[in-house]
């Protein structure tokens, strides 16, 4: 209960992360406001759910309604916190001493928020931010020794997943197709799995993340017939569009070079889905689950 309930709180601030950290403002400062029309929020309608249910998804100052993100961020938060709990507290060997579970519970829970934060901020806006990526990456380099990874074995595993992504995907498919199939910030996720937890964590990450990427193309064109551009993505070209036909020449850059500035082709092989979000859960479970992953595919034992 006290791990979700922490899970919670900070689930609530990486929501504020998610809205900020794309929009280059500080996520320390200013205190919490109404998105809509600036009203700071009080503290007792800024309780992590239970003021989204209460006020049901509306803001109580301008009555705008607040997506349900904010709640569904919130309660991973707490799921997640819980699940690390459970992971370092009941599960560690009985010998490890309290102050290396508390680390441990500490670094594995601050993983888990980054990845969050990076899950959402990816499927709204398709990139991946630098202070998440490289920042959780250098995490990693600094905690191995939590995790019976030597720093070798670290930096090997952050090597690996970079290349493994960057090196194929994104020099060969643009020397085949004329554009990246995946980002650079995909190559950095991988890497961060990899400083977390050596090349077995960034091979899971890449694999178990494409195998339920694809499942969830085939599932939303499925169900959609297509699959549908994050709203932030297209209001972005647009407004590049706008102020290149204005003679931008900054415009005219990016819209050549950025691959997210054209319009996507037709057809499910070129649809836009975001990766980042997948390769976060399958961290994720790897972080979770990866030592009975472990002990069942035997060429992914640490
Ligand atoms: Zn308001």
């Amino acid at each position: 209960m006290l791990a979700f309930v922490w899970g919670c709180l900070w689930g609530s601030f990486v929501n504020v992360v998610i809205y900020r950290l794309p929009r280059d403002m500080s996520v320390v400062r200013p205190g919490s406001h109404c998105p809509q029309c600036g009203v700071p929020v009080a503290p007792l309608d800024n309780i992590p759910i239970l003021s989204w249910l209460v006020l049901r998804g509306r803001a109580r100052c301008c009555n705008a309604p607040i997506s349900p993100r904010y709640a569904t961020v919130e309660f991973l938060g707490g799921a997640l916190g819980l699940a690390v709990a459970e992971l370092v507290f009941y599960e560690a060997p009985g010998q490890a001493s309290a102050v290396y579970a508390v680390a441990l519970f500490l670094a594995d829970f601050a993983l888990a928020m980054a990845l969050l934060a990076a899950a959402f901020i990816d499927a709204a806006h398709m990139y991946l931010p630098d202070p998440i990526t490289i920042g959780g990456t250098l995490l990693g380099l600094a905690t191995c020794s939590l995790r019976d990874l030597t720093l070798r074995g670290s930096l090997f595993g952050a090597a690996a997943g970079f290349l493994v992504v960057w090196l194929p995907l994104v020099v060969g498919y643009a020397a085949l197709r004329g554009r990246p199939g995946m980002g650079l910030g995909d190559a950095k996720l991988v890497m961060l799995a990899g400083a977390w937890f050596g090349w077995q964590g960034a091979v899971f990450a890449l694999f178990a993340g494409a195998a339920q990427a694809t499942l969830a193309a085939v599932g939303l064109f499925l169900a959609h017939g297509k699959l549908v551009e994050p709203a932030a993505v297209r209001e972005d070209r647009e407004v590049l569009q706008r102020a290149a036909a204005a003679g931008d020449p900054e415009a005219q850059q990016v819209l050549e070079e950025d691959p997210l500035a054209r319009e996507p082709e037709a057809g499910l092989m070129s649809a836009r889905l975001p990766f980042g979000p997948f390769l976060c859960l399958a961290t994720i479970e790897w972080m979770l689950g990866g030592q009975w992953v472990g002990e069942h595919v035997a060429w992914l034992r640490g």
